[in-house]
């Protein structure tokens, strides 16, 4: 950090320092470049003990590389991971009295030994992978951390942007990058406009502690009210946990939200697959509106978006973050070639390399799940036909099923240097 007429001045501003913005300040920081990373909220400190957190992501295995050229890897796995090694989706089909069919012929299985490795991915609590890149970050001269920070106001230009704090400090910065999340400040301040759809569905999510050890399976049963997942969760203290999403329509969620816990976990015991294992306890609930965006612009004026800010999909997948890394992995080598070649960071020239780099491949991603959700969210006869035998076809097909496998999990497509293996 430099002081220029009583402002701060750093290379590189970044808004919000969840997994997204704290990915970008390591991959920065590493190369030396000065980086401020400012936060409104400090997360809480990570205890052993503590029982899971409601937010957690399946990471990929390119995420996990990712994380692991960040050094922030060798953190997280020391707080704690869950590794899944399978994963089941079919759609829940019914005899005519309404009884569930015992038999799926329409269920496909992803086994990690299929292709050599030793599993899918990792769900992992979004807490202890922010947490985990802090504590990588922290250890760059380069980067300075400012949380809890409030930005009181903010202002772009291509050659020197500037915030200012509510407790009247100023920072500039060659550019601002806005990892704030969904219903990002830094987008609206840049005037850069969304396209935006509600989904119907809304997503509830509960971390509930179960019986019989720790499962190294996820699965997603689909309905026409939208899926039933199940996502393990790693054991603490001898007992065994799992987060459950539940997407519904918002008067069935709303509903299941003002249940008693007895009341939810009978509701969830009977409606859920047989697979569901034992109920113990429901430790925590919430539930999320779910709603496409994504940026008409991803970068305007010195401003640049990645993660959430640029593109929120519909979760059903557990691409969100996956899809926010690779900004961050593409974004970050795009400004460390700029840096070296002496351009200046917020040009639009520059700029505009990662938005061709990233539009195009996002875009793919949500309408591949715009497509899933609507395919699946209804009780049309022949669809129904048609997409059952595609499961089937899938699941009995092992070639596309190690494909479909090699994409979800990052290993095959075009991905950025940072996310590959080293
Ligand atoms: C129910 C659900 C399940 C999901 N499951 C998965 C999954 O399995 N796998 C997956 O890949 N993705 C999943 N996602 C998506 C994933 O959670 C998001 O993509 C991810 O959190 C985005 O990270 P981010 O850093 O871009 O934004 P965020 O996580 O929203 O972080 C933004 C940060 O910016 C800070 N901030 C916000 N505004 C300001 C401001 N004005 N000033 C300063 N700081 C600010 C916030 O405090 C926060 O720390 C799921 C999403 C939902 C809703």
């Amino acid at each position: 950090m430099t002081e220029v007429n009583g402002a701060e001045h750093y290379e590189v501003l970044i808004i919000g320092g969840g997994m997204v913005g704290s990915a970008i300040a390591c991959a920065l920081g590493q190369q030396k470049i000065r980086v401020a990373v400012f936060d409104r909220l400090q997360p809480e400190v990570f205890d052993k003990s503590q029982l899971p957190d409601l937010r957690v992501s399946a990471l990929s295995y390119a995420s996990e590389q990712f994380l692991r050229n960040l050094n922030a890897w060798q953190h997280i796995e020391q707080m704690r991971t869950c590794p899944y090694r399978r994963m089941a989706v079919w759609e829940k089909l019914h005899l005519p009295g309404g009884k569930e069919l015992d038999k799926r012929p329409n269920q496909t299985l992803f086994d990690a030994c299929e292709i050599d490795h030793e599993q899918l991915g990792f769900i992992v609590e979004n807490r202890v992978t922010q947490l985990g890149l802090i504590k990588s970050l922290q250890q760059l001269e380069t980067v300075g951390l400012y949380c809890p920070a409030t930005i009181e106001s903010m202002s772009f230009s291509e050659q020197n942007s500037s915030i200012t704090l509510s407790d009247g400090r100023t920072f500039t910065g060659n550019l601002v990058i806005g990892a704030d999340g969904a219903n990002s400040q830094v987008r609206q301040q840049a005037g850069i406009r969304l396209d935006y759809r509600d989904y119907e569905q809304q997503c509830m999510v509960a971390t509930v502690e179960i019986e019989g050890g720790v499962q190294d399976i996820t699965w997603q049963a689909f309905t026409e009210t939208g899926p039933e997942s199940f996502l393990p969760l790693p054991d603490i203290d001898g007992k065994s946990y799992a987060s459950v999403v539940w997407y519904n329509l918002p008067e069935n969620i709303s509903r299941l939200m003002k249940l008693s816990d007895q009341e939810f976990i009978d509701e969830l015991t009977r409606t859920f697959p047989i697979e569901l294992p034992g109920i113990v306890k429901l430790h925590e609930r919430g539930f999320f509106p779910l709603a496409r965006r994504h940026a008409l612009e991803y970068h305007k004026n010195g401003a640049v978006l990645a993660g959430d800010s640029a593109h929120t999909i519909n979760p059903l997948a557990g691409q969100g973050v996956n899809l926010g890394f690779q900004d961050a992995a593409c974004l970050a080598e795009i400004l460390i070639e700029a840096h070296k070649a002496g351009e200046s960071l917020g040009d639009s020239e520059v700029l505009g390399r990662y938005e061709k780099a990233r539009r195009q491949g996002n875009q793919l991603m949500m309408s591949t799940m715009d497509a899933f959700y609507h395919a699946f969210s209804n009780d049309i006869k022949p669809l129904k036909m048609v997409r059952n035998l595609a499961l089937g076809l899938a699941g009995a097909t092992k070639p596309a099923v190690k494909e479909v496998m090699k994409y979800a999990m990052g290993i095959s497509g075009d991905l950025p240097s940072l996310a590959r293996k080293k």
